[in-house]
């Protein structure tokens, strides 16, 4: 334990219970508390510093001098590494990535809450149920992708996604929003109705809810794309479903907000769908961002999981990023393209959709990538889109580069500066409640690790997490006692 970061995490815990961190300049109101009762933890897969400073540009009024600030902007505190386990090297996938952000360990590419050896490690979530709080994930991907099922479940592959979806029956989880009809047979989906859920295909249907528990499969697999649905404001829907849903717990709650798709997008190194889709999930950010405002006791934290193709503001050694050609698209490369396919006289219509007329030259390349068929079409499309745009990209797959994080609410100065990934679950497993503790401090020995189950509490699996921890306790006992507890009363139990 190196003393000068436990005295930095007592004197912020120390400041944290002063109040002096958040009630004159960060939250106002005095009555705001110092740990939160509510936790909505929001992911924009793939979502790297370009995309955030990307959609600044593409929000930008051209009709105004300065250049407007985003929700990312005004939410921005820190950054976090998001290199996995040391077996898969620096850059890490989605269910690595965001088995870190559920609990706190690092661990090989493709793992779903499992460490390096298989074994299940406690998620986030599963605390908050110990402690009676609700949990849920709003995603537009299928509800058992990645990241949503390093949330609620255990797996050593993310690929299995039947298992996944096989699995949550048993994660108690009390609001599942997004796509993934394929993967719930109708004998799985009875059984869930048999555990109390209410089962729904139509999104429109979601609006009649009224309680808990819901699992809403809208899709096959993934939601339709932003773009084209821009009046279907499809996450930020479900957002404000689940926060309401949610809320009716007195104990608290845990949500995970998924923008999957902008991770998508990026895979395709399609920058039109990539910067609609980060629209969605701002506003799905905003949603949020006014519950908090109107309930002081929840932490807004925002991150992404990793960087997605590379995304470049400029290139070609040009000094120049075209966001009106952006905002005038109407419609996904792929869905112009199959459109394009129908129509004999297909030009009218295709400049139409993509909001400007292609050069005569611009055509030719077209039509014989039109004479070769949807895909290549739609590829030439995003290909048109980057030159008009001057966007450039790195790879299809993943960078290695830091993330952004975003906070706002009680405790929100915790994500301040530069963490990794692991840092994020650990501080908001360490703002959990306190388990009750046993009447009588029996001394134990260490558990080894090999004993450890997923329903144990174990954050302690590192020099980290003990020290957020001391930092925990500070913060609570000091919330009873309205003074910071010595150094020396260390709950090692936990
Ligand atoms: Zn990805």
């Amino acid at each position: 334990m190196k003393l000068t970061r436990l005295l930095s995490l007592v004197s912020l815990s120390a400041a944290l219970l002063s109040g002096s961190l958040w009630a004159d300049s960060l939250l106002g109101p005095q009555s705001a508390p110092s740990r939160p009762k509510n936790i909505v933890i929001m992911v924009g897969d793939g979502m790297g510093p370009a995309y955030v400073s990307a959609y600044r540009y593409y929000q930008d009024n051209p009709n105004t001098q300065e250049i407007e600030q985003t929700v990312f902007d005004r939410l921005l505190v820190g950054n976090a590494s998001t290199y996995p386990a040391p077996v898969s090297g620096y850059v890490t996938d989605s269910a690595a990535a965001a088995t870190a952000l559920a609990t706190g360990v690092k661990t090989y590419n493709g793992a779903v809450s499992v460490d390096t050896d298989k074994r299940p490690v406690p998620t986030l979530m599963e605390l908050a149920k110990k402690r009676g709080m609700s949990t849920g994930v709003a995603v537009t991907s299928q509800i058992n992708h990645a990241t949503p099922a390093a949330f609620l479940s255990h797996n050593e592959s993310r690929r299995n996604y039947e298992a996944l979806a096989e699995s949550y029956l048993n994660t108690d989880a009390d609001v599942m929003l997004g796509g993934g009809q394929r993967y719930f047979s109708d004998k799985l989906i009875k059984q869930f109705e048999a555990k109390g859920y209410q089962v729904l295909k139509d999104a429109a249907l979601l609006d009649g809810v009224t309680q808990p528990k819901v699992m809403g499969l809208f899709a096959d697999v993934q939601l339709p794309w932003a773009i084209d649905e821009p009046e279907a404001r499809r996450l930020s829907t479900m957002t404000a479903k689940a926060l309401e849903l949610l809320s009716q717990n007195e104990q608290g709650f845990v949500l995970l907000v998924e923008g999957s798709l902008i991770d998508w997008a990026g895979h395709n190194n399609d920058i039109a769908t990539a910067m609609a889709e980060m629209h969605e999930f701002a506003s799905a950010i905003e949603v949020v961002e006014q519950y908090v405002r109107q309930h002081q006791d929840t932490l807004l934290v925002v991150t992404a999981d990793h960087n997605t193709g590379g995304l470049s503001i400029g290139t070609q050694g040009e000094y120049r990023w075209d966001s009106q050609v952006l905002r005038d698209i109407g419609a996904s490369p792929s869905r112009i393209a199959a459109k394009a396919l129908t129509q004999d006289e297909w030009h009218t219509g295709l400049s139409e959709l993509l909001g400007f007329t292609p050069s005569a030259k611009e055509f030719t390349t077209l039509d014989s990538a039109r004479m070769q068929g949807e895909k290549v079409l739609t590829t030439q499309l995003k290909k048109l889109i980057d030159q008009r745009s001057n966007t450039g990209w790195t790879t299809g797959g993943h960078t290695g580069v830091d993330v952004q994080v975003f906070a706002t609410g009680p405790a929100s100065p915790l994500f301040a500066g530069h963490q990794d990934n692991t840092d994020i679950a650990n501080k908001l497993i360490s703002l959990l409640p306190k388990m009750p503790k046993p009447k009588a401090e029996v001394k134990l020995p260490a558990k080894p690790a090999s004993e450890v189950t997923p329903t144990e509490e174990t954050p302690a699996q590192n020099e980290e997490n003990g020290e957020l921890q001391q930092a925990k306790d500070l913060l609570s006992e000091g919330a009873e006692s309205q003074s910071a507890a010595p150094v020396t009363q260390v709950d090692n139990q936990a």
